[in-house]
């Protein structure tokens, strides 16, 4: 079986690489459609399987439940999510960027990518929170 990528599959990579943010499949292809793609749902939804297999791009699941997008060369995957106001924010600097290369390597895994991942309150949902229990 031979192992070229369908075109969609460029189209929809190159796309998230320019994108420089997160995405989820709907709003990836209505974005497609508005830039002239031809390109049905369910072949951006396969198109994102396969490069996540490939450790291409990344997937991460929102507070409200939606996966995202994003490409790995994207490096914005560290979040605090507020269970309250489902806010993310991101986390600029990884804490643990390059500190585990060596042990990655005695395990002789391939990393493509990390995900951190912090759930709470945001300091204006706490604010509020202490004023409802005072
Ligand atoms: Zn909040
Ligand atoms: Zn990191």
């Amino acid at each position: 079986m031979s192992i070229r990528q369908p075109s969609s599959h460029k189209t929809v990579f190159d796309f998230l690489k320019q994108l420089q943010r997160e995405i989820d499949a709907q709003d990836l292809y209505l974005e497609l459609q508005r830039r002239g793609k031809k390109i049905g749902l369910a072949t951006v939804y396969r198109a994102l399987k396969t490069l996540h297999k490939q450790g291409s791009i990344q997937e991460r699941m929102s507070t409200n439940g939606k996966s995202l997008y994003s490409a790995t060369s994207f490096h914005q995957q560290h979040h605090l999510n507020c269970l309250h106001c489902q806010r993310s924010i991101v986390i600029d600097n990884c804490p643990i960027n390059g500190k585990l290369d060596r042990w990655f390597q005695s395990q002789e895994f391939k990393v493509y990518y990390h995900t951190l991942e912090f759930f709470g309150l945001c300091t204006d949902c706490q604010e509020q929170e202490a004023f409802r229990q005072s």
